[in-house]
């Protein structure tokens, strides 16, 4: 069977802090403020998978509040949950997402993006795909206020 799951985050942008966009560390003048190593893109990809497995939300897994996940590695969350979909038989068949963000440009990151989640899921880098987008210079993307990340993801297992 089959199952898809959607993800979607938003993060502010912030001085002082490293700009890391699927486990990539992205040269930047600015950061993402966050809880974690707030990384939008690999928090999109866990509320993906967690939704497409039926399991809650990354807000229920790692609760913001907890002083475990403070400056947490966001890559290690993320292969937690991969860890117990896995375990109840679901793998990754593909995924799909898009970074929204004015600066800086992220072209030249997408392959390593793209390479990286792949190794996270267990999948081909074939079964990937990072696209990005600006904010069109309005609203608080285009704003270069926060980053945005939608995921798709679809799952299968066998019945
Ligand atoms: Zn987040």
């Amino acid at each position: 069977m089959f199952r898809v799951g959607i993800g979607h985050d938003t993060h502010r942008t912030v001085e002082g802090r490293p700009l890391i966009l699927g486990g990539i560390d992205i040269p930047a003048e600015f950061g993402l403020d966050g809880h974690s190593d707030a990384d939008v893109l690999l928090h999109a990809v866990t509320d993906a998978i967690l939704g497409a497995a039926g399991l809650g939300d990354i807000g229920e897994w790692f609760p913001d509040t907890s002083a475990e996940f403070a400056g947490a590695d966001s890559g290690e969350l993320l292969r937690r949950v991969i860890s117990e979909v896995s375990g109840q038989g679901w793998s990754v068949v593909n995924l799909d997402s898009i970074i929204f963000a004015e600066r800086p440009k992220l072209s030249a990151h997408k392959q390593a993006m793209t390479d990286n989640l792949a190794k996270l899921l267990g999948v081909d880098s074939a079964m990937v795909n990072v696209k990005a987008k600006t904010g069109e210079r309005v609203g608080p993307i285009g704003r270069g206020e926060s980053i945005d990340a939608q995921v798709v993801v679809l799952l299968s297992k066998e019945e």
